[in-house]
C-alpha cells in the first residue's frame, strides 16, 4: 500500500504550508492551485501521472497488514485498496480542492451525485430550497418517493417556519440561471435559529469569487463539471465540509470519513481520467475565473448602459438583464452582496428577450458563442434555456462567459442582435 499523507497533512495542504510557515502567511490561491498536492508526489515527473488501476497491492510485510475493521476511520482514506473507495488522481484533485475551498473536499461522479450524497448523509425530513438548478429538485423528488422528504420554499417565511432541527436550508448562490446572489448571512442566522444545517450550492461563484465557509456554511457543494473542470470535458461534483465538522475525535469518525464511507456504498466516484483532468484544470482555476468574471462585468456593464441609453438594438430587443452586479446592493460597498462577493461577480447572467421567438433565434446568429447547455468552460456559451429547463420563462437566454477577449464577445452579441432585428422585421 502507498501512504498518501495523514489527514492532518491533507487538511493543512502540507507542501505549500511549509513555505507559508516560513513566511508566516498562507500562500495565494493561485500558488495553492499549482502546489497544494505536491506532498502526494511519488515520482520525479513534474506533471502528475495517470493511474488507471482499480486495485492496489497490499503491504509485502504481513505485519503491516491492517484489516478494514481494525482501521482508524480517520486514517483509512489514506490507504489505497480499491478505486471505488479512493484513487490517486481523484485524491490529488480533492487535495487541491480542500486547500482552495477551505474545508476537506470529497469528489463525486457529478454535481448531482454530490447533492444526492449530501442529502443521504444529512438525512433531513425537510429541505428548504428556492428556484435554481432543476436537477437538485429532481433528487429531492426521488428522496420524497423513498422516505417522504418534504420540499419547502426557501423564499417563503411560512414555509421556513416549518423547518425543524436536523432539516436543511439549501441555498444556491449565485442562482441558476439568472446569476443573482442570495444573502448567506441571512440564511445562516435562520439556520441557527431553527437548528438546521446550512448547505450551499456555490457552483456559480467558485474561488476566488466567494467563500461560503466565512458564513459558517456546513457543506459547500459544487458541480465541478463547470469551473473546476473548466474545459467542458469532464463531469464532477464536490462536497467541501466545514473544518469544524470534518474530523472526528476520540476514535469517532468526523463527516469527512463518514461521507467517504457512504460514497463507497453509493458508488458515485469520479473516474480516474476525470480526476487527472480535474487536476490539470485546477492549475489554472484562478486565471480562468478572474478573467471570466472581469469579462462578464464588462459585458453586463455594456449591455446595461446600452439599454439605459435607448435607441439601439440592445434596448430594442433585450427587455431585462439579470446578474448579481445589477442587484441594487451591488453598488453599495457595505452591503451584504459586496461583502459576500468581494473579488467579483460570477461569469453567468441572463437576458430576457422581447419574445420567445427572439430568444429561440438569437443563439444561431452568434459566431463565437456556442449554443449549448452548461457553463463554466473556456468557451462562451448561450442557451435558450427552455431547451433544457422546463421551469424557466421561455424568453430567457442564459449566457456563460468564457476566456475569449470580451470586446470580441461584445461585438458578437451586437452583430447577433442586429441580425435578429433585421430578420424579424422582414
Ligand atoms: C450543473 C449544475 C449542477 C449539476 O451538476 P452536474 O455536474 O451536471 O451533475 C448543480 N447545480 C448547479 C448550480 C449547476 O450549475
Amino acid at each position: 500500500m502507498v501512504s498518501n499523507g495523514t489527514p492532518e497533512k491533507r487538511a493543512a495542504g502540507a507542501g505549500p504550508n511549509q513555505l507559508a510557515a516560513a513566511f508566516g502567511r498562507q500562500l495565494s490561491l493561485a500558488s495553492r492551485s499549482v502546489h497544494a498536492d505536491d506532498y502526494t508526489n511519488t515520482h520525479t515527473a513534474v506533471a502528475p501521472p495517470m493511474h488507471v488501476s482499480t486495485t492496489f497491492r497490499y503491504a509485502e510485510n504481513p505485519d503491516d497488514l491492517v484489516p478494514w475493521s481494525d482501521m482508524d476511520p480517520n486514517t483509512a482514506q489514506d490507504w489505497y485498496i480499491y478505486s471505488r473507495e479512493n484513487s490517486p488522481n481523484t485524491n490529488r484533485y480533492e487535495t487541491i480542492l480542500s486547500s482552495l475551498l477551505g474545508g476537506p473536499a470529497v469528489s463525486y461522479a457529478s454535481g448531482l451525485a454530490a447533492f444526492h450524497a449530501m442529502v443521504v448523509f444529512l438525512n433531513p425530513k425537510r429541505v428548504a430550497i428556492g428556484g435554481g438548478y432543476h436537477g437538485c429538485h429532481g433528487i429531492l423528488k426521488l428522496m420524497h418517493k423513498l422516505n417522504g422528504l418534504e420540499q419547502l420554499e426557501l423564499e417563503d417565511e411560512a414555509d421556513l417556519a416549518k423547518l425543524q432541527k436536523g432539516d436543511i436550508i439549501h441555498v444556491e448562490t449565485p442562482l441558476n440561471p439568472t446569476g443573482e446572489a442570495r444573502d448567506l448571512a441571512y440564511y445562516r442566522a435562520k439556520a441557527n435559529e431553527l437548528g438546521c444545517y446550512l448547505t450551499v450550492d456555490a457552483t456559480f461563484a467558485p474561488p476566488p469569487l466567494q467563500d461560503p465557509f466565512r458564513y459558517g456554511v456546513d457543506v459547500v457543494m459544487h458541480s465541478g463539471t463547470k469551473y473546476f473542470g473548466g474545459h467542458s470535458d469532464m463531469l464532477s461534483g464536490v462536497l467541501a465540509i466545514h473544518p469544524d465538522r470534518a474530523h472526528g475525535r476520540d476514535g469517532k469518525p468526523g463527516w469527512l470519513s463518514e461521507l467517504r464511507e457512504e460514497r463507497l456504498h453509493l458508488g458515485g466516484v469520479m473516474g480516474n481520467f476525470e480526476g487527472w483532468l480535474g487536476v490539470r484544470s485546477l492549475r489554472t482555476l484562478e486565471l480562468r475565473v478572474k478573467r471570466q468574471s472581469e469579462s462578464t462585468r464588462q459585458l453586463v456593464d455594456w449591455l446595461a448602459s446600452e439599454k439605459k441609453a435607448g435607441g439601439n438594438v440592445v434596448a430594442d430587443l433585450v427587455h431585462k438583464i439579470q446578474h448579481s452586479s445589477l442587484q441594487p446592493e451591488a453598488s453599495d460597498p457595505e452591503s451584504w452582496l459586496s461583502k459576500q462577493m468581494p473579488n467579483g461577480h460570477g461569469p453567468v447572467f441572463s437576458l430576457w428577450l422581447a419574445s420567445e421567438e427572439h430568444a429561440k433565434r438569437l443563439p444561431s446568429k452568434l459566431f463565437l458563442f456556442h449554443h449549448a447547455t452548461s457553463l463554466g468552460g473556456v468557451e462562451s456559451l448561450v442557451e435558450w434555456r427552455a431547451m433544457s429547463d422546463t421551469t424557466v420563462d421561455r424568453r430567457l437566454v442564459r449566457v456563460s462567459i468564457g476566456v475569449e477577449g470580451w470586446e470580441d464577445l461584445r461585438d458578437d452579441l451586437l452583430q447577433g442582435l442586429q441580425a435578429l432585428s433585421k430578420e424579424l422585421k422582414n
